[in-house]
């Protein structure tokens, strides 16, 4: 089966994880450290927060922009569910904003309708998490000017996104978002086993995700309620979790973000190939704004309207022949948790309407010309039947 994503891992790498279990540290040394400020200093912002996973990563960054019980977190259909959980770890509730239907990214038109309509009823939002669907920035101008005007704040879900750019800046560099979060899953652009990271160019944030990081602990004292009983002291001053990631995890990102240049132009390049291959077949290519650069983490396609009740056939004739689509994403709002918080079917249209066409190829830097091939070859037979 060709998978849909896949990660390369090279000598470099088994060299970089072996190096750290023969150290003195496997979690909390030396190399966390390194590979933070490696990732911050490659997307041009100036504080980086390893974590676990970007779940974690979103959960924090929640935490520390006092996302609570009562405030409402808005986020799109189109994405994996931690988008909208990190909101309901917090207690907070939340609302979905319906995509654009070009990129299939949250559209800032539906935004500016919504938050008008929030505005008389007294619900704005406190936090909005826009997410860089297959890699493609959100338009993030349009979306700071309406945090700006509604005064809301923004997390970029980026797990698609490190090493793509927008308007000319690396995704991350924070111009448009108080917080932007990578994934370091296997699937995505560059992996750590499993791994998460939080930028941001404000040091508050960052110091308060870092304390929420490990259990609220703070060895400060100026932060303390008394002087230090000595000098093993450490005080609790909320609650925090462990989110931390390991040596062995930080080593292979290090490791890993030295070809994320060369990964991303790789992914591009198959997407052209992609772009090419299928430009004659009743389906819509990936549609590219102009102000993004896209990291390509997947290639989507749509399929034409009248062809839409066989996308399951064509889906299913794809993985009979050894192509491992998949679906990004089933509309969260359409899950049965979501359902019993209110949300309807039919109340996100565009996302809807996508979710019925869509149907994710596989990419990833390593493939082969002949698995591109067999991909196009097969989606031509199958559309034609
Ligand atoms: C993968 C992904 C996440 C979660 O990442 P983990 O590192 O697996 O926690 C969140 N949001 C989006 C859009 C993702 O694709």
């Amino acid at each position: 089966m060709i998978p849909y994503g896949k990660q390369d891992i090279q000598q470099a790498d088994i060299d970089a994880v072996r190096d750290v279990l023969e150290s003195d540290f496997l979690t909390q040394g030396p190399v966390i450290q390194r590979f933070e400020q490696a990732v911050a200093q490659k997307v041009g912002a100036n504080h980086g927060l390893a974590t676990n996973s970007a779940t974690s990563a979103l959960h924090l960054a929640c935490l520390a922009l006092g996302l609570g019980q009562g405030d409402w977190l808005w986020t799109t259909p189109i994405t994996f569910v931690a988008s909208a959980n990190c909101g309901v770890y917090c207690g907070a509730n939340i609302d979905f904003v319906d995509i654009d239907p070009h990129t299939y990214n949250l559209s800032p038109a539906a935004l500016e309708k919504k938050l008008q309509i929030a505005e008389k009823e007294r619900r704005l939002p406190k936090v909005v998490v826009p997410v860089h669907l297959c890699g493609q920035s959100c338009d993030m101008e349009a979306i700071h000017a309406l945090s700006q005007r509604y005064g809301f704040f923004i997390i970029e879900d980026a797990s698609h996104a490190i090493g793509g750019h927008y308007k000319g800046e690396p995704v991350g560099c924070g111009r448009y978002s108080d917080i932007t979060v990578f994934s370091f899953h296997p699937v995505k652009i560059i992996t750590t086993g499993e791994g998460g990271l939080a930028i941001t160019n404000n040091t508050d944030l960052a110091q308060h995700m870092e304390r929420l990081r490990s259990h609220g602990i703070t060895r400060d004292p100026n932060l303390m309620t008394h002087d230090p009983d000595g000098p093993w002291y450490y005080q609790q001053i909320e609650l925090g979790f462990n989110y931390r990631m390991t040596e062995l995890q930080a080593a292979l990102g290090l490791s890993q973000l030295d070809r994320l240049d060369a990964y991303v132009a790789s992914r591009k390049e198959r997407a052209e190939w992609y772009n090419h291959g299928l430009a004659s077949l009743p389906l819509t290519r990936p549609h590219q704004h102009p102000a993004s650069d896209s990291a390509w983490h997947l290639y989507v396609i749509r399929l034409n309207q009248e062809l839409t009740p066989k996308r399951r056939q064509i889906f299913e004739g794809l993985r009979e022949a050894g192509i491992g689509v998949n679906l990004h994403y089933i509309p969260v709002h359409t899950q049965p948790y979501f359902q019993t918080m209110g949300f309807e079917e039919g109340q996100f249209p565009e996302a809807e309407r996508y979710y019925a066409e869509a149907i994710s190829l596989p990419l990833f830097p390593t493939m082969e010309d002949t698995s591109h091939n067999h991909v196009v070859s097969t989606l031509k037979r199958l559309l034609s039947q």
